[in-house]
């Protein structure tokens, strides 16, 4: 049998940072020499709009996908996840070039979260182009998810091939437990280009790129590995943001009602679950586990403990009200009780903890 292809698809910065373009088209390019890859070059994936031509093409890649972009993997996972592209989360064994230790984080746990829903039997890779300025390393890493997959491919033909259980065989007939499986991945169709708009050459004739224009956005994004659907965004949010779907999920409906620049409802997130994947904090943006080499509880950043991010919540909340004409209602709306009375405690090391990372963003 033949081998599968992934599709690996980047997504370009925002700006038009040289030294970025650079390392985007460089490894495209060494992509495109690579047996088994299919590469191709969409605009940020953030701020492409559900119809654009780079989504359309996304949607159409059934088989094993490695995304790359300027964001934190969660960022980029649940980015994706909101516009239709899902897959089982593919383990990246990227490390950064600047990351000496090696360290493992556990991930955590989120036993009460919604998660993610209709995901296919195939994997997703999410990967942060700013963990090294070198084309080499992604592309190692990239040569690694490749055979990873093939080798998949390879052992679940031989095991339908031999003598399966019939508990497995029914097992994989049913698909498994939601979003987890005893069964490799399921490489169906590895070329991308197949039903969607595929990707058009450039002037030069060498990198496939999707270049329709994008306007830069700012909307939330849900982590449905965190979220438990408490609704507590839904209340906070004035702004018509947040709806439910067909099966009440939080979902965020309209994302464009959402005001330029401010953060609040993550801030007011019991789970830490929106991302606002362009804010300058890291914890905002999609951080895991590590802000500035320190290792952080996120659970105790936003919302649960201290008063500093409920306050600035309403206070980056007011403020949007009172530039749309409308009034400032403080701590009177969408609150939940909890948080509130949690808001008259003293400050704590937490609190002083967030300034000190607030001054390194800074
Ligand atoms: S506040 Fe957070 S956990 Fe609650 S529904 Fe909204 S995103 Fe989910
Ligand atoms: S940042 Fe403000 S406007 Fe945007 S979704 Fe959150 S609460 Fe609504």
């Amino acid at each position: 049998m033949a081998a599968k292809k992934i599709t690996v698809v980047i997504s370009q910065s925002q700006g038009k940072n040289p030294a970025m373009r650079q390392l985007e088209e460089e490894l495209a390019a060494r992509c495109l020499m690579e047996p088994g890859v299919d590469v191709s070059i969409v605009p940020n994936l953030y701020d492409m709009q559900a119809d654009h031509t780079g989504l359309l093409f996304l949607r159409s890649v059934n088989g094993p996908l490695v995304v790359l972009g300027w964001l934190y993997p969660r960022g980029i996972r649940w980015i994706l996840d909101r516009q239709g592209v899902k897959g089982r989360e593919g383990v990246t064994l990227l490390v950064a070039d600047d990351d000496d230790e090696e360290e493992e984080v556990a991930p955590e746990e989120h036993p009460d979260a919604v998660g993610a829903a209709d995901v296919p039997p195939r994997n997703l890779y999410c990967i942060d182009l700013r963990v090294s300025k070198k084309a080499d390393a992604f592309l190692e890493e990239i040569r690694r998810i490749a055979a990873e997959n093939s080798q998949q491919t390879v052992d679940l033909m031989s095991w339908i091939g031999g003598n399966p259980e019939p508990a497995q065989l029914e097992r994989y007939l049913s698909g498994g437990p939601a979003g987890e499986s005893a069964l490799p991945a399921i490489p169906i169709n590895g070329n991308g280009n197949g039903n969607g708009a595929a990707p058009h050459e450039t002037e030069n004739g060498e990198l496939p790129v999707i270049d329709e224009p994008v306007k830069r956005r700012w909307y939330p994004v849900i982590d449905y590995s965190r979220c438990t659907n408490c609704m507590e965004c839904i209340d906070f949010c004035l702004f018509g943001v947040y709806g439910v779907d067909n099966v009440d999920r939080i979902l965020v409906e309209s994302q464009d009602n959402c005001k330029k620049g401010c953060p609040a409802c993550s801030r007011v997130c019991p789970e830490n679950a929106i991302i606002f994947p362009q804010h300058k904090s890291p914890a905002i943006a999609g951080a895991d586990g590590e802000v500035a080499g320190l290792k952080i509880d996120l659970s105790k950043l936003f919302g649960g403990d201290g008063k500093t991010g409920i306050e600035l919540a309403v206070a980056e909340r007011d403020n949007e009200l009172v530039n749309d004409g409308r009034e400032a209602v403080g701590m009177a709306v969408g609150i939940p009780k909890r948080q509130s009375e949690k808001s008259d405690k003293p400050r704590d090391d937490l609190d002083d903890l967030l300034d000190g990372l607030d001054d390194l963003d800074g």
